[in-house]
């Protein structure tokens, strides 16, 4: 057997083993399986070291090992690099271990099915680890990026750090993203835990919400009714998945049978 999975803490709510073994079955790689590995903090490096001889090609790692994930690679992508976190690693047949972050080609990816970034106005909304995804592939593809998060300091780090700007109050943008964990929980209205006035989405815009749960968010909804082009969280998942598949299998990865397996497993 070759193993893939998904390193995380907590991980049950994950739901890349269904994406990734109903991409495994559809290009008939029978003796592959992807499974999910709870990993709590102390034990995530020495465990991650030991998965090659276990007979892992590679593993996803998720909340809150990105870091780590980078820090224990011996070689990393320019993306992770510059990001400072990996969502990928890849264990090679020589020993090696290589990191990769393929959360910014997919937002990237998903962007430019829409609208060329080039040189346009871009908002990030938050500043944790999907922003700085988010800003960094913007910001190298030629976008105007502002960030604005609930905690202006670490816009400002991030603005300084990657080459866009951090913003008091967000206003409008030919692409917005938001990067914060708000939207999911029926109970925050996103449009009073982030200040943006539902007006401010422009038609024709790239509207993209990288959360994602059993529906369209509120976010999505809103920015959808103002004419916007809205991308959904799951968009972006089935892409970064899609990227790691091919990366571990060197095979062309079933999009339409990923997507379909993410929108029919279980809401985290
Ligand atoms: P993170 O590092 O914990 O960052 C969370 C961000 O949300 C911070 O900027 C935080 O602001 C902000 N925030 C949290 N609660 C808030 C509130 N009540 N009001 C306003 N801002 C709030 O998390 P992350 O890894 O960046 O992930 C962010 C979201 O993206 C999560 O929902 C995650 O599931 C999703 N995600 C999706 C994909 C995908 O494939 N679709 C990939 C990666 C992440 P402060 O700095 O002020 O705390």
């Amino acid at each position: 057997m070759t193993y893939l999975g998904v390193c995380g803490w907590p991980v049950a709510h994950s739901r890349s083993p269904a994406m990734h073994n109903t991409a495994l079955r559809a290009v008939g790689l029978d003796g592959w399986e992807y499974l999910r590995l709870p990993l709590p903090p102390p034990l995530f490096a020495a465990t991650a070291r030991a998965l090659a001889a276990a007979g892992f090609r590679g593993v996803n790692v998720t909340i809150p090992h990105k870091e780590a994930a980078l820090a224990l690679a011996g070689d990393a992508s320019p993306a992770a690099r510059a990001i400072g976190a990996a969502n990928t690693l890849t264990f090679e047949r020589d020993g090696a271990i290589f990191a990769d972050n393929t959360d910014a080609p997919a937002l990237l990816e998903a962007v430019r099915a829409r609208i060329d970034p080039a040189g346009r106005t871009a908002l990030v909304l938050g500043a944790g680890g999907a922003a700085r995804a988010a800003v960094w592939a913007l910001v190298g593809a030629g976008a105007h990026v502002e960030i604005w998060n609930r905690s202006p300091a670490r816009a400002a780090a991030l603005a300084s750090e990657l080459g866009a700007r951090p913003v008091a109050l967000p206003g409008s943008a030919e692409i917005v993203v938001n990067a914060t964990s708000v939207g999911l929980e029926p109970n925050i209205d996103p449009f009073k835990a982030i200040p943006l006035k539902a007006d401010t989405f422009e038609a024709g815009s790239c509207v993209i919400d990288m959360v994602y749960g059993s529906g369209e968010t509120r976010f999505l909804t809103i920015a959808r009714s103002r004419g916007a082009c809205v991308v959904d969280g799951l968009e972006i998942l089935v892409a970064q998945g899609v990227a790691s598949f091919e990366r571990w299998t060197g095979k062309m990865a079933p999009r339409e049978a990923m997507r379909e397996a993410v929108t029919t497993s279980p809401s985290p």
